[in-house]
C-alpha cells in the first residue's frame, strides 16, 4: 500500500530527516508481491529503522514491512515453535513469550527493532545471539519472486552477520520467523559479566528468565542513550576479531587490552575501548559525536545530517587504524 510521506525523521533511531517519494507498507506476503512485481530495481526494504543511517533522500522506492501476528504452530513436551510477523516489534516478542514462560531470548531483552530484521545481523546480547533460538524463516525473493523457507544453517549466522547481511544482501524480504522456545528446564545464561556481577551483588543465585530480563533492561537503560531521546543506533562497529599473532604484538604495546578468546587463533577486541584509546569516548564535533558513556554509540545530537555523522565515524575508523592498524567494521547499515 502506497502511503504519502515525505521525510524519513520517524521511521529511523537516528532522527536524519531525509526524504522518500516512494513509501510503501507490507500487512501481508501478497502485498510483498505485489510491491516487487511494480518495483523491479531492488527496492529498500524498512523495518524499525535502528540499524540504518540514512545518508542522502532516498530516491529507490522503500517497503516497510509491517506484518503482524503470534502464533504457536507446533509443540511438545519441552519446546514451543512460535511463527512471529517480521513487522512485530522485537522486545514486545520478547515480554510475550516471558509473560507465557518460555525461555531463550530473555537475554535480548530491549533490543530495538523489528522480528523480521532480527536474522538479517543474527541480533546479539549478553551472552545469547538469535541463532541460538531460530529455527527457521520464510522469505521472498525479490527477483525471482517466490517464496522460501531459510532453515537455520541456510542463513549462515556468524557474530552480527548471516547471509542477508552479505551474498543475499537486499536480496531476500524476510515475512515471518519462527523461533524454538523452551517451555520448561529453562538453560539460564548468566555468564556475561556484568550480568553476573549484578546477580551476585543481588544475591540471586537461582535467577529466572524473568529475573534476567529485568537486570538486562536494568544494565542497558544504565548505559545505552533512549533513541527517542537522543538519536542513535546502538553499536555503530562490530568489535573487531583479530588473530592471536596480532593480539600478542598488541598485548606487548598495550597490555591492559580487554580481549576474549574465540578459538586458538583468534581474539574479539572490544572496539569501544578502541575508541575510546583514541580519545573519541564523549566526543562531540558539531551535531554528532560519541556518547559519553559508551564510546561505541554514535549520537545524534539535534538536527545532524547522515553525511556528518558518516564523516565522523570515518574519522573514528581512520584514528583507529592508524593508532591499532585495526580496520573497524560497521555494524549499521550505510544507505546511500
Ligand atoms: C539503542 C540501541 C541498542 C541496540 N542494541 C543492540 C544489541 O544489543 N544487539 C544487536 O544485535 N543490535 C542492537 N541494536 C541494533 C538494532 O536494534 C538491531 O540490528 C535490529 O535488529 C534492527 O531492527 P530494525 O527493524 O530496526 O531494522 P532496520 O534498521 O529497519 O533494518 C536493518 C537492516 O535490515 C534490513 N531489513 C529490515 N527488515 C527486513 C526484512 N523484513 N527483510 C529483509 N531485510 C530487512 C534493512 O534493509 C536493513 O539493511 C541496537 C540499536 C539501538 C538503537
Amino acid at each position: 500500500m502506497k502511503t504519502q510521506i515525505s521525510s524519513l525523521k520517524e521511521y529511523n533511531t537516528f532522527g536524519i530527516d531525509v526524504l522518500a517519494n516512494n513509501f510503501n507498507k507490507a500487512q501481508n506476503e501478497d502485498e510483498i508481491f505485489n510491491f516487487i512485481k511494480k518495483n523491479q530495481n531492488t527496492p529498500f526494504i524498512l523495518g524499525g529503522g535502528s540499524n540504518i543511517l540514512f545518508k542522502n533522500n532516498i530516491l529507490k522506492p522503500i517497503l516497510k514491512i509491517e506484518i503482524k501476528g503470534i502464533e504457536i504452530i507446533d509443540e511438545n513436551e519441552d519446546y514451543v515453535f512460535i511463527s512471529v510477523g517480521a513487522g512485530e516489534n522485537w522486545n514486545d516478542f520478547v515480554k510475550w513469550t516471558l509473560v507465557k514462560n518460555y525461555g531463550g531470548i530473555e537475554n535480548l531483552s530491549l533490543i530495538p527493532g523489528n522480528v523480521g530484521s532480527a536474522p538479517i545481523q543474527n541480533i546479539g546480547a549478553y551472552g545469547v545471539e538469535l541463532k541460538d533460538v531460530f529455527h527457521s524463516c520464510r522469505a521472498i525473493s525479490v527477483k525471482e519472486k517466490i517464496l522460501k523457507i531459510f532453515n537455520k544453517k541456510q542463513c549462515n549466522f556468524t557474530y552480527r552477520s548471516s547471509i542477508f547481511k552479505e551474498k543475499l544482501k537486499n536480496k531476500y524480504i524476510i515475512s515471518r520467523v519462527t523461533f524454538k522456545l523452551s517451555k520448561s528446564n529453562h538453560v539460564i545464561n548468566s555468564e556475561y559479566k556484568p550480568l553476573k556481577d549484578l546477580l551476585q551483588n543481588r544475591g540471586n543465585l537461582n535467577p529466572t528468565i524473568q529475573d534476567i530480563s529485568k537486570l538486562v533492561i536494568e544494565i542497558r537503560t544504565s548505559k545505552l542513550p533512549d533513541p527517542k531521546k537522543i538519536g542513535n543506533c546502538g553499536s555503530f562497529f562490530k568489535n573487531p576479531i583479530i588473530s592471536s599473532l596480532k593480539f600478542k604484538k598488541l598485548f606487548k604495546e598495550y597490555d591492559t587490552i580487554p580481549n576474549y578468546k574465540i578459538s586458538e587463533n583468534k581474539f574479539k577486541i572490544p572496539a569501544a575501548w578502541l575508541i575510546e584509546e583514541c580519545g573519541f569516548k564523549g566526543k562531540i564535533e558539531g551535531n554528532t559525536g560519541t556518547h559519553k558513556k559508551h564510546a561505541l554509540v554514535i549520537i545524534n545530537k539535534g538536527g545532524a545530517t547522515g553525511e556528518e555523522i558518516y564523516n565522523f565515524s570515518q574519522k573514528i575508523k581512520k584514528s583507529v587504524l592508524k593508532k591499532f592498524n585495526i580496520l573497524l567494521e560497521e555494524e549499521v547499515n550505510i544507505f546511500e
